[in-house]
């Protein structure tokens, strides 16, 4: 597997394979790897002949009282686990390689990142969307693949793609769970004592949603005040909870099945975000 430090070296790879003929896969990462990520790696491999990885904290991504400093990061591991993943190669770049001290142009999708998390981190999907176009231009992937855990961030950057006219196939991959609901994430390592357990709270809460629909629609609400009950009985401080049309990410008068219910909270200092397709 070869690890590719610097933006320069990425593109020229992803230039002499093109002209090999191969297919190249992309799944971009923060690190901190986990079964979820390898499960995007996986699913990139069935669809590439090549997947490239990339493991990259963005700084444009964070808000100012954000965690960038502390998001943890183990470089050994992530090369260890890509490796066995049968990534075919890591790219790993630093800010300063990925960022001129004077630039100047950002991605900035203006309506599908209006409420959640968008409402809630001013600039984040500014930096998702800045960062990923980037990371197009240079790993020159024929399909990249997102994870649905992060539901908005998947549909911005499909919207992206179309209105940027990048010519890659965007695959969005299921969400990978423990045993016991909780949605893998790297930030989960940040959780102490009873936060775990208390973690289960975001799971549970999509399930009463999803049961409230199973027989017909119903007030969204109402599902809503369900889903906060739970929430609130496993001590989170609700950051958001809303149930929206699955494309157009608006919120929903009327909850039903293939609408989406979405979760943002914080245990303790950890802010967890979890959805699912009801
Ligand atoms: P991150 O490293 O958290 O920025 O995530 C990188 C990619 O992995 C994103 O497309 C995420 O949606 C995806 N991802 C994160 N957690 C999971 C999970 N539990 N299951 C599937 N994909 C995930």
């Amino acid at each position: 597997m070869l690890v590719l430090k610097t933006a320069k070296e990425m593109q020229a790879w992803a230039q002499a394979q093109r002209q090999a003929g191969l297919r190249i896969g992309l799944v971009p990462t923060m690190g901190y790897l986990h079964e979820g990520h390898l499960s995007l790696v996986e699913e990139a491999r069935k669809r590439s002949d090549l997947v490239v990885v990339s493991i990259f904290v963005n700084p444009v991504q964070f808000g100012p009282n954000e965690d960038f400093d502390k998001y943890p990061r183990n470089e050994t591991r992530d090369l260890e686990l890509c490796q066995g993943a049968g990534a075919a190669a890591v790219f790993l770049p630093l800010p300063a390689d990925m960022y001129c001290r004077d630039a100047s142009v950002y991605v900035v999708e203006e309506q599908l990142g209006r409420g959640l998390c968008g409402a809630r981190r001013p600039g984040h999907f500014r930096g998702v969307c800045t960062v990923v176009a980037k990371l197009f231009n240079l790993a020159l992937p024929h399909v990249a693949v997102f994870g649905q855990k992060d539901y908005q961030q998947a549909a911005i950057i499909r919207r992206m793609t179309r209105d940027l006219n990048f010519p890659i196939e965007i695959v969005v991959a299921p969400i990978k769970r423990e045993a016991d609901g909780l949605a893998l994430s790297s930030r989960n390592v940040y959780l102490v004592g009873d936060e775990r357990s208390r973690a289960l709270g975001l799971s549970r809460a999509l399930a009463v949603a999803a049961e409230a629909v199973a027989h017909g629609p119903q007030p969204a609400d109402g599902v809503r005040r369900h889903m906060s009950d739970v929430l609130e009985r496993h001590a989170l401080r609700i950051d958001y909870v809303e149930i929206v049309d699955a494309d157009t990410l608006e919120p929903v008068a009327q909850a039903a099945q293939g609408c989406v219910a979405l979760i943002a909270v914080y245990c303790g200092k950890t802010r967890l975000i979890d959805n699912r397709v009801l």
